[in-house]
């Protein structure tokens, strides 16, 4: 749908000359008169695909990227030393103690194990 033109054949609908409204309406009736009508109560912007719905979708997405992002943040930071029990920060992912003092007690205790 060529918009420009739709746009000055409604124009043309107000105009004073009789045969010239006629052949406006006639050429907005070729165009696709239910198209136009339905873009005028739905713009592009509020269809599927179109730039709202993708705003939509993409807040949507980061919303989740957030919550993951969170929820990994909280596996290092709500964590408790495998040794003395004390909370702490991770540093690495694979982190179950404390300090280094803590890493050495645990690995005297494993080594002494049977
Ligand atoms: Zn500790």
């Amino acid at each position: 749908m060529d918009r420009t033109k739709v746009a000055k054949l409604i124009r043309l609908l107000s105009s004073p000359n009789d045969g010239e409204v006629i052949a406006a309406a006639r050429a907005l009736s070729r165009i696709g008169i239910h198209e136009i009508a339905e873009h005028v109560e739905q713009p592009e912007t509020d269809k599927p695909g179109g730039r709202a719905a993708f705003a939509a979708l993409e807040l949507v997405r980061l919303n989740l990227e957030v919550e993951r992002l969170e929820s990994q943040l909280a596996q290092f930071t709500n964590r408790r030393c495998f040794v003395c029990d004390r909370p702490f920060v991770a540093g690495r992912a694979d982190a179950v103690t404390c300090s280094a003092r803590c890493r050495t007690r645990l690995y005297r205790q494993r080594a002494a194990e049977p």
